[in-house]
């Protein structure tokens, strides 16, 4: 079954969502909703999926980066933004707890603002700590891609939107980040893009 992705508007989706108790972490509701959650997630498809985009303002995320999604993508773009499979798991009440120093730029995009991209800068380490879905503390060392997915959706559990953090000017339709984005992804090119953007 696959649930409503809210789109941008929706007021839950500009909410700090609410922390979830042990008790309610280990509740049927809580462990069905993950199960639907994951059906629309694969569905969409997408890497992420955050509980207020599904209407429901609490803390809890799910992440599922699968190999066949980088597939068919080329391989310098999968090297540059460091993405590697991640399986799936259920990230509850997280925290940032530190960023890495570096920050690095790509193009993304949110199954709440459909079809559209933009360049957002992100560090590109992050450590999180959470609870698991059977409501067990987790540290999470993260860097990458895995990394930037970490911050997006824990973004959506205090109510922020990619378009809060983007460089406006890079804001594309996916149609147009597809006709031009082969050119944009690359690092040279980004920071050719972000020279045009500063004219
Ligand atoms: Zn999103």
């Amino acid at each position: 079954m696959r649930l409503k992705l809210l789109q941008v508007g929706e007021p839950v989706l500009r909410q700090k969502a609410r922390e979830l108790s042990r008790e309610e972490v280990l509740s049927d509701w809580t462990q069905a909703l993950i199960v639907l959650m994951h059906q629309t997630l694969r569905d969409a498809p997408g890497v992420g999926l955050a509980a207020p985009q599904i209407g429901e303002g609490i803390q809890l995320a799910i992440i599922e980066d699968l190999a066949e999604y980088s597939r068919d993508l080329p391989p310098e773009e999968v090297a540059a933004r460091e993405r590697t499979p991640v399986p799936l798991h259920t990230i509850i009440n997280p925290r940032i707890v530190s960023y890495g120093e570096q920050k690095v730029e790509f193009f993304e995009g949110c199954l709440s603002l459909n079809g559209f991209m933009a360049l957002v800068p992100r560090s590109r380490d992050v450590v999180v700590e959470c609870l698991d879905e059977q409501a067990k503390p987790r540290t999470i060392r993260a860097s990458g891609w895995y990394a930037r997915i970490l911050q997006h959706e824990i973004d959506h559990l205090n109510g922020t939107i990619y378009i809060d953090r983007m460089d406006t000017r890079t804001f594309a339709s996916v149609e147009n980040y597809k006709r031009y984005g082969g050119v944009l992804s690359s690092p040279q090119s980004l920071s050719e893009l972000k020279t045009a953007a500063e004219d």
